[in-house]
């Protein structure tokens, strides 16, 4: 097949569309809000909702296979899309990482350690959820939640009632409060074949619960290390999983506990394409088309940093830096909070 369909128009789809690009892939990307970032990078983009079959149907029917940049479609038409084209990683991966019970109950089915949890409907359960992980907590959205949106910290049991309040209704999961001394996040990709390759690990830092930048390499010992590459690749060949997924770690002193995955290219591996002869987008697209996997291997340090909201203001005087890559999106507007771009200020040969 030579065209890729992508869910999603957003920074990630327009990368992966300018990936599929240098590999002679065209791409149509699927996207419900007008003028996302991948418009003028992808051959096509359809602007219609997922709720419309028709659209849905004659975006498939344009495409030889379907993958996503977003994890969120709705499940009536990943089931018609799936009825026409495959889709890329497959749709367990994503059922498992749209609700963060299932992701929690998968993961710790495959031996994996993940913060304590419990499920949390109303003042009754997140009572006896409290009884029994107790206080410091974070209450979460088990589903939609992204950039730390639809969660509540619970520091002492009296603000349960707050926290319970700020979830508007929706189930929610009780994660007990782990103690990290840091965070970092394996890039991993397994191809059509089974084969699984890594990048090295990013550490990261959040402000404001978003993402602010991610250093290869990270401050890991040795083992822990290879505890990170190695248990990232048991959830992808757990799941029978193809193409790239972003795996979140905290880093404790008595080993690594996994926070969340994300089936798609991360914004924790954007480091790869100014630290790696093949990056995460073009691994992704080689591993949906059914080609090798690619040389993820690191040739510098990186550090890659988001440019949000007004930090684009900064990009002229980044642009006189040696050694920074400037990846921007093309969004016209520089909202609060808006991801509008990043740079990987490249260190030094490895
Ligand atoms: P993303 O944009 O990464 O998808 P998200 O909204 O899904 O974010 P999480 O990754 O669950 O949010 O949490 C955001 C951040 O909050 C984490 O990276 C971590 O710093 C902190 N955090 C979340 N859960 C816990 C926990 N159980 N213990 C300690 N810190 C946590
Ligand atoms: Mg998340
Ligand atoms: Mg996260």
């Amino acid at each position: 097949g030579s065209v890729i369909g992508i869910l999603g128009g957003g920074q990630l789809g327009r990368m992966l569309s300018v990936a599929a690009a240098r590999l002679g892939y065209r791409t149509h990307v699927y996207e419900p809000s007008a003028n996302p970032p991948a418009t003028h990078v992808a051959e096509k983009v359809v602007t219609a909702p997922y709720e419309d079959a028709a659209a849905l149907r004659a975006f498939a029917e344009g495409v030889d296979v379907i993958t996503y940049e977003f994890e969120n479609v709705p499940t009536a038409a990943l089931d018609l899309l799936e009825s026409l084209r495959p889709i890329r990683p497959n749709r367990r991966a994503l059922a498992v990482s749209q609700d963060r019970i299932l992701e929690k109950d998968f993961l710790s089915g495959i031996g994996l350690t993940t913060a304590p949890y419990a499920a949390v409907d109303d003042e009754a359960t997140l009572d006896e959820a409290l009884a029994h992980i107790g206080a410091p907590a974070i209450l979460k959205t088990t589903r939609l939640g992204y950039d730390g949106k639809g969660q509540a910290r619970i520091m002492d049991r009296s603000e349960a009632p707050a926290a319970l309040a700020e979830m508007r209704g929706a189930p929610a999961v009780l994660e007990g409060f782990v103690t990290f001394t840091r965070e970092v996040s394996v890039i991993a990709a397994r191809g059509l074949t089974g084969e699984v390759a890594a990048y090295d690990p990013g550490e990261n830092v959040h402000l404001g619960g978003i993402l602010s930048t991610t250093t290869v390499p990270a401050t890991l010992s040795a083992s822990e290390r290879t505890d990170a590459v190695l248990l990232a690749a048991r959830i992808l060949n757990a799941l029978d999983y193809v193409g790239v997924m972003g795996v979140e770690l905290f880093v404790t002193p008595g080993g690594l506990v996994v926070n969340e995955i994300a089936p798609r290219v991360h914004n924790s591996g954007h480091w790869t394409q100014n630290g790696c002869a093949v990056d995460q987008f073009e691994q992704h697209i080689r591993a949906v088309a059914g080609w090798p996997l690619g040389d993820g291997s690191r040739h510098a340090d990186v550090v890659m940093e988001n440019l949000i909201g007004d930090d684009v203001l900064k990009v002229p005087a980044i642009a006189r830096e040696t050694n920074a890559a400037i990846h921007l999106y093309g969004k016209a507007e520089a909202r609060p909070g808006r991801k509008m771009g990043h740079v990987n200020r490249v260190r030094k040969p490895a």
